[in-house]
């Protein structure tokens, strides 16, 4: 847990239909957090099968790739304090209908496969997610000293 603790956020092709992109960043702006990778790109479903690799078992699995791979995402990477944890309370729960009123998903969402956004659950798979969806030189290491003075003590 540090100030350069970094979780990969995306926003689901249903997400982006919907015009959230812009909501969603302004949410972890907001809070302080440091936007340090951003795309927008088409992901194929094999690079999806990676990235959810742990639920290839799931009944839902093919359903899954196949709404991830219909459009295009937007996909982040954002830096700070406990941002991984901090990213899944700002997601809220799995099943829209389970989160709480301002989160993201129980803002904008209603059915779990339709919850418009993903966010890493660990640090551990955080970095194996970033690691799968941008190259060394996308990440943007750059000092920003308004928020080390404003936003940390
Ligand atoms: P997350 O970490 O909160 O995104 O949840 P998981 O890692 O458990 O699942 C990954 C994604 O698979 C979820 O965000 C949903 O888009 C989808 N998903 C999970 N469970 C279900 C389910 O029971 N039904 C459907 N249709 N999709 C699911
Ligand atoms: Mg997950």
């Amino acid at each position: 847990m540090s100030n350069t603790e970094r979780t990969f956020i995306a926003v689901k092709p249903d997400g982006v239909h919907r015009g959230l992109v812009g909501k969603i960043i302004a949410r972890f702006e907001e809070r302080g957090f440091k936007l340090v990778a951003l795309k927008q790109l088409t992901a194929s479903k094999a690079h999806l099968e990676v990235h959810y690799q742990d639920l290839k078992d799931k009944p839902f699995f093919p359903s899954l790739i196949e709404y991830m791979s219909s459009g295009p995402i937007v996909a982040m990477v954002w830096q700070g304090l406990d941002v991984v944890k901090q990213g899944r309370v700002m997601l809220g729960a799995t099943n829209p209908l389970a989160s709480a009123p301002g989160t993201i998903r129980g803002d904008f969402a209603i059915q779990t496969g339709r919850n418009i956004c993903h966010g890493s659950d660990a640090v551990d798979s955080a970095n194996r997610e970033i690691a799968h969806w941008f190259k060394q030189e996308e990440i943007n290491d750059y000092a920003s000293p308004f928020i080390n003075s404003w936003v940390y003590e």
